[in-house]
C-alpha cells in the first residue's frame, strides 16, 4: 500500500529543517573559507573539501582549531540536547526544524566510520565516535542514490493521487 501524504509543510518550516540538516557540514568550513580568501589560495579551499583522513592537508593552526572545534559543536548530540533544551524552555514546544539538525547528526554517527572521520558525537565528552559504514564507499553510494530515487518516485507518486482528488 502507497502511504499518502496528509498535508503540506509550511514552506518557511521546510527550509528551516533543510537549512539546520546541512548547516553542521557548511560551518567548520568557514575558516578555511576565509584564511583561503584572505591569502589568496581558493585551490588550497578545494583540496581542503575533497581531502581524505590520510591525505588531510595541513592548515595553520588556528584555521585548524576553529575548523575541529565547529566540526565538533556542529556534529554534538549533547550540544543539540542542551540546544534543543534551551528552545524548548523558551518556546515551550519543541520548535521542529532542530529535527533537522538532528537528523544530521544522526545520520553521521553511522555513516562515519574509524578510518573516515568518525562522527564525535558526544563532544565535549569525549572525541569518540562510532565505527559505522562510511558513505563515500561505493556499496553505500549506490544505496544512498537509490533510496533518493524511491523518495523522489513516492514523492512524485503521492503528489500526482493528491491532485486527482
Ligand atoms: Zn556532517
Amino acid at each position: 500500500m502507497l502511504l499518502v501524504r496528509q498535508r503540506a509543510l509550511p514552506r518557511a518550516a521546510g527550509v528551516a529543517f533543510v537549512a539546520l540538516a546541512v548547516v553542521p557540514d557548511l560551518m567548520h568550513t568557514l575558516p578555511v573559507v576565509a584564511w583561503a580568501l584572505f591569502n589568496g589560495l581558493t585551490g588550497d579551499f578545494m583540496l581542503y573539501l575533497r581531502a581524505l583522513p590520510d591525505r588531510a592537508q595541513p592548515l595553520p593552526a588556528e584555521v585548524e582549531l576553529w575548523s575541529h572545534h565547529l566540526h565538533c559543536v556542529f556534529h554534538s548530540g549533547v550540544i543539540a540536547l542542551g540546544v534543543t533544551a534551551a528552545t524548548g524552555l523558551w518556546l515551550r514546544v519543541f520548535w521542529w526544524p532542530l529535527a533537522g539538525w538532528w537528523s544530521h547528526i544522526l545520520i553521521d554517527v553511522f555513516t562515519h566510520s574509524d578510518d573516515f572521520y568518525p562522527s564525535p558525537v558526544f563532544y565535549p565528552l569525549t572525541y569518540w565516535g562510532f565505527d559505522g559504514v562510511a558513505w563515500n564507499r561505493p556499496g553505500f553510494v549506490i544505496a544512498n542514490y537509490a533510496a533518493l530515487a524511491v523518495v523522489w518516485a513516492w514523492l512524485l507518486m503521492t503528489r500526482r493521487k493528491r491532485h486527482q482528488r
